[in-house]
């Protein structure tokens, strides 16, 4: 089969690698249908040093039961599902709770050792904890909305609730990628009254605008600071969705959180040390969020995209073939494109 490998920053290609198989009795195996390019995906695109193996890639699909291990139970062949970012077993003591991403036998797709989204078809480890089947055909009009629950709007999702969005709550969401777009979905979707964007690319900034977004500040540092507080009489933003991960938009987040607010964090950090411990301690705000709980979150989002309540599909703006990867990654990069899907 072929599927995307990463050999270092820059050099993404589409290769022959070995087919996808079923290795454990619950495993599924799963062609896929439709994947895309992340914004974490960048990260590695823009630093990864060169590996003679390289990396299978793609964390977000949907894709077609081929094949089920004799213990699966929830999902069978012919089936459309949609899988989160990371897989879980659906029984441990996390994954009851709800927080899937640290399932005590779960893991994340591609690396060296397991197949990647991004390719024709993926060996899906713990498949009934891992799949959600889908209520309708691979090539519904919703599948673009229905892709961003295996990532983004989960993870807009819980950015949200981690930095406590509720009813009349002044939020701000820092970032203004597809995951910062599908913040602002969910602030708004969870009652926030004010939604402030920060994000200076224009594209994106009318996407906020039609999602949700009140206020626009494209200014940085510590202008952005004083522009957020400007808007909010001074006080700063109860909530804050940090959705980039670099050092200086978290400062921004922390700088620009009210006393007693709460960030959510759900840029993966490329920084080590949490910067602002002195001035986040004595204004009492709350740091949350981390990996999000996509699986936890497919539920309760579902019948919200299946009705139309929400449209995060939207931030799809560019559709490729697998071939065109490559380019996908490219053109994200530069910043040319929100976000890619790649349709099989
Ligand atoms: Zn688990």
């Amino acid at each position: 089969m072929r599927a995307t490998v990463m050999y270092g920053a820059g050099d993404v290609r589409v290769e022959t690698v070995p087919d996808a198989r079923i290795v454990e009795r619950t495993d599924a195996l799963v062609t896929v249908t439709r994947a895309c390019i992340c914004g974490s995906d960048l990260w590695p695109y823009q630093k990864m040093k060169h590996r003679e193996t390289g990396n299978r890639m793609g964390h977000e699909f949907i894709g077609i039961v081929d094949a089920v291990g004799a213990d699966v139970r929830t999902v069978k062949k012919g089936d459309l599902v949609m899988a989160p970012f990371a897989w879980s077993d659906g029984t441990c003591e996390f994954c009851r709770k709800g927080l899937q991403t640290s399932c005590l036998h779960g893991g994340w797709w591609g690396g060296t050792t397991l197949d990647g989204g991004q390719g024709e078809a993926v060996r899906i480890p713990q498949a009934d904890g891992t799949l959600v089947v889908l209520p309708v055909g691979r090539d519904h009009t919703l599948m673009p909305s229905l892709l961003t629950l295996t990532d983004v709007m989960g993870t807009g999702h819980h950015a949200a609730l981690s930095a406590k969005v509720g009813p009349g709550k002044i939020t701000a969401v820092v970032g203004d990628g597809a995951v910062g777009l599908c913040g602002v979905i969910a602030a708004r979707r969870l009652g926030a009254e004010q939604i402030i964007m920060l994000g200076r690319h224009a594209d994106r900034i009318a996407l906020a605008r039609e999602f949700g977004a009140t206020d626009i500040v494209s200014e940085r540092g510590d202008a952005a600071i004083e522009r957020v507080r400007d808007l909010t009489g001074g006080l700063g933003a109860h909530s804050v969705l940090e959705c980039v991960g670099h050092r200086e938009s978290t400062i921004t987040a922390l700088g620009i959180a009210r006393p007693g607010g709460a960030v959510g964090r759900v840029g993966v950090p490329q920084y080590e040390d949490m910067p602002a411990a002195i001035p986040t301690f004595f204004a009492n705000i709350t740091i949350a969020g981390g990996p999000a709980p996509v699986r936890a979150y497919m539920a309760e989002l579902l019948p919200d995209v299946l009705e139309g309540r929400i449209q995060p599909g939207r931030v799809f703006d560019r559709i490729t073939n697998l071939d065109g990867v490559p380019d996908g990654y490219r053109a994200m990069n530069a910043r040319e494109a929100i976000k890619v899907m790649i349709k099989f």
